[in-house]
């Protein structure tokens, strides 16, 4: 195993850590049964201590913060748990935190049972502007010694927060709740070659958007989900770029869709990320394991979807997309034996962007493993023969570096699906 150090710059500040090993992928998909299990609703409001001199509160689209207790006059220890179990190890937390006087405090961030802190942290003063705190206030305990996984995470972190009477946001990543992503759907959709179309229902009612971009009555279609699992915020940025560079002005992407219509639901798990989830939907499923029995409304929203446009447009779905995150940057692809709609797409694909972006070697994770569908990826080849991947971004990738990744991605996959479509 080649040993390369490679430093990370998350947002632009310092946190570095060694990459001595290639992530090797997640084990194999374990199936298990979706239908609904209840999930433990999160308690709302303020926690306050000292007569109001200092205050949390976790009342906002996408907190979550289920327990804090004062040790002393500058330290708080925060609980931080899962909506159900079992449940992967991605941690959420979000909180607001202020005080009547400015002072330093110590956060100490503990979590549920086996559950370590993942995710470092970022702060806004607005909500919508964040930086990562600077290391000099982050310290962690008990940090394990592996590269990637739970095992090379710590069990608890403190971090060193300059309050007052301003509020400060604290979040595991940025936040882009519903609210954040009809906002950036709406703003898409004002273009004159894009339709924003509602295809069903999360189970606490919230809108599943979905966006039509170019003819859509075209018989080429791909189709690109993104934020089935709630944390997962940096393949969701990813995801943005990829359509921004398919919505953009160029000659290449205006060509392309005069030729293809791409369907975009970019926030699959509403509920899940309003609600500050670890991982599950409403119904307390990973909705990433319901593609085979369809149990939630959110899978079966796209699955109806995809159906009808078939059917309607007497068209075919070349490609799909499911943008995650994960431990580093990962691609999961349908082994190249296995051919569908535009056979050695992805196979090509990968390999253009090896080329373009200097330096890069992506990590590529073929599966012949088709059934059961179980997964989006599955569902999308076996179901409709699209070439079909997950693309998985760090949590910690540098964002300017997965922007980058995206766009050029983007126009690489156009300019081979136009070659092909001849
Ligand atoms: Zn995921």
């Amino acid at each position: 195993m080649k040993k390369i150090i490679v430093l990370f710059y998350v947002l632009g500040l310092g946190i570095t850590y060694a990459q001595n090993e290639k992530y090797q992928g997640q084990p194999p998909i374990e199936i298990v049964p979706t239908d609904a299990r209840p999930v433990q609703r999160q308690w709302k409001g303020n926690f306050t201590f000292d007569d109001d001199a200092v205050m949390f509160s976790n009342d906002f689209d996408g907190a979550r913060l289920n327990g804090i207790v004062k040790n002393n006059d500058s330290t708080y220890t925060v609980l931080i748990t899962p909506e159900n179990t079992p449940i992967n190890t991605s941690p959420w937390y979000a909180f607001k935190v202020w005080a009547k006087e400015k002072n330093p405090i110590n956060v100490v961030m503990t979590y549920h049972e086996s559950a370590k802190h993942r995710y470092y942290p970022k702060l806004s003063s607005d909500g919508l502007v964040w930086s990562p705190l600077d290391s000099i206030n982050y310290t962690e305990y008990e940090k394990g010694d592996k590269a990637f996984g739970p095992g090379s995470l710590p069990v608890k972190v403190s971090m060193k927060l300059h309050i007052g009477p301003d509020t400060l946001w604290v979040s595991g990543q940025e936040l882009h709740t519903s609210h954040h992503v009809s906002a950036w759907v709406d703003s898409l959709a004002k273009k004159d070659f894009i339709a924003k179309k509602i295809i069903g229902k999360s189970r606490q009612d919230r809108n599943l958007n979905l966006l039509a971009i170019g003819k859509e009555t075209s018989k080429n279609m791909l189709i690109v989900i993104s934020r089935q699992h709630p944390p997962e915020v940096t393949g969701y940025l990813a995801m943005k770029t990829f359509i921004e560079t398919i919505t953009s002005d160029t000659k290449l992407a205006k060509k392309f869709r005069r030729k293809f219509t791409t369907y975009v639901v970019p926030l699959m798990n509403p509920d899940g990320v309003d609600n500050g989830h670890w991982r599950h939907n409403a119904g307390g499923i990973d909705l990433n394991r319901d593609w085979a029995n369809f149990n939630q409304p959110e899978t079966r929203a796209v699955k109806h979807f995809m159906e009808e446009k078939v059917r309607q447009n007497q068209g075919k779905f070349y490609f799909g997309i499911d943008f995650h995150s994960t431990w580093d940057d990962i691609y999961y692809t349908v082994d190249p034996d296995l051919e569908g709609n535009m056979p050695s797409l992805v196979t090509d694909w990968l390999t253009d962007i090896k080329k373009e972006l200097d330096g890069y070697d992506p990590n590529i994770r073929p599966s012949d493993n088709m059934l059961p569908t179980t997964v989006s990826r599955n569902y999308f080849f076996v179901a409709h023969g699209a070439e079909a991947l997950v693309f998985e971004i760090g949590d910690n990738t540098p964002r300017a570096f997965l922007k980058k990744k995206a766009r050029v991605s983007a126009n690489i996959l156009m300019q081979l699906m136009l070659e092909r479509l001849k």
